[in-house]
């Protein structure tokens, strides 16, 4: 039994999944001509109470779209310090779009009204690039999975409202967040300008983002994916996996959040675990006493994977692929695991 805890990302369609798959309607979605991807587009749309959505290959280029949209070169955004624009994207904040960062040091990057009302460039001061747009991210990826308060939300978009910003969301796992804030899409539609949606992380779809917003920021995110490279042919394959994950895979992740929590209890009671940080969904960080090398190393040799985050954190995320089978199996090998701190090489 291989485990593999590195990302929700590694998941496979399952047979229903895929049967959805191969009996989906296609065209050519470059013309618009695809059925199933303007379905799944009109679908998301409406989830979120919004004009339009566009389908795109990967989040990033997802964000990367909505950031180009929301800005001229030479102009600023505001993220917290582990945004995934920042730290993940392969730089394409300034690379597409000419534009650079204002980094907040926010909470488990998450950022507040006050840190960026404070951030904001006097627009008169000519000196300083344009602060043009805010990006929050929720749930939060280097943040630990963690989920804003919504009433945050709303104050930080009065902010932007005062200060003539976009504000977009990067929403990877805005469906993590949803089950366990109760919150609905359409709360979240209606502060944000912008938000990118994705399939393929808990949801389970092998592809596919999503980024939603009213006429008149989206009618030109068609021609600023096609620059990307991101025209898509027959895709309605992949937006019939979307469509499938979007009615049968929201709920069930409280199980994926729950099997975390359960991680993070067997973690706290072992003696070389320092801190677990506190886990609000599907994502687990935590320290360690020693290398962390050697814990990952002695855990792979038990076909148990996961990644270091740099900086002394480790990382266990759960997904639709990590079944009760194995979370039974992985508990049992944590709980009865002695860490060799120090292991000799041999010369
Ligand atoms: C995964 C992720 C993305 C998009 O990643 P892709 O691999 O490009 O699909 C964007 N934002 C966050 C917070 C993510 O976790």
């Amino acid at each position: 039994m291989i485990i593999d805890l590195r990302s929700d990302t590694v998941t496979k369609p399952t047979a229903t999944m895929l049967e959805a798959m191969m009996s989906a309607s296609v065209g050519d979605d470059v013309y618009k001509e695809d059925p199933t991807v303007n379905q799944l587009e009109e679908q998301v749309a409406q989830m979120f109470g919004k004009d339009q959505a566009l389908f795109f290959p990967s989040g990033s280029m997802a964000n990367q779209a909505a950031i180009k949209l929301h800005t001229q070169p030479g102009e600023q955004l505001i993220a917290d310090k582990f945004a995934h624009v920042y730290n993940y994207e392969g730089g394409g904040v300034s690379f597409n779009s000419g534009v650079s960062c204002r980094l907040l040091d926010g909470h488990r990057g998450m950022i507040t009204a006050t840190q960026v009302e404070a951030a904001i460039n006097p627009p008169d001061f000519y000196h300083s690039p344009l602060t043009r747009l805010v990006c929050l991210e929720n749930t939060t990826n280097k943040g630990g999975g963690a989920c804003y308060d919504f009433n945050e939300i709303k104050r930080i978009k009065k902010v932007c409202t005062r200060h003539n910003l976009g504000f977009h969301l990067d929403g990877a796992r805005l469906w993590n967040a949803l089950v366990t804030t109760q919150e609905s899409a359409l709360q979240y539609g209606e502060v944000f300008d912008t938000i990118s949606v994705c399939l393929s992380k808990g949801l389970g779809a092998p592809l596919g983002s999503v980024l939603i917003g009213d006429h008149k920021i989206m009618q030109n995110a068609i021609r600023v994916r096609k620059i990307l490279g991101g025209g898509m042919r027959q895709v309605g394959y992949m937006a019939a996996a979307g469509l499938y994950a979007l009615e049968h895979h929201i709920h069930r992740l409280v199980e994926d959040h729950k099997k975390a929590k359960e991680i993070g209890e067997v973690l706290k009671k072992l003696s070389f675990v320092k801190n677990v940080a506190p886990i609000d969904t599907n994502i687990i960080i935590f320290t360690i006493d020693g290398s962390e090398e050697n814990f990952i190393s002695q855990m792979a040799a038990k076909n148990i994977h996961f990644y270091g985050m740099g900086q002394g954190k480790l990382r266990f995320v759960t997904h639709l692929d990590y079944t009760q089978k194995m979370h039974e199996h992985f508990l049992e090998v944590l709980t009865s695991f002695t860490f060799k701190k120090r292991v000799f090489k041999k010369y």
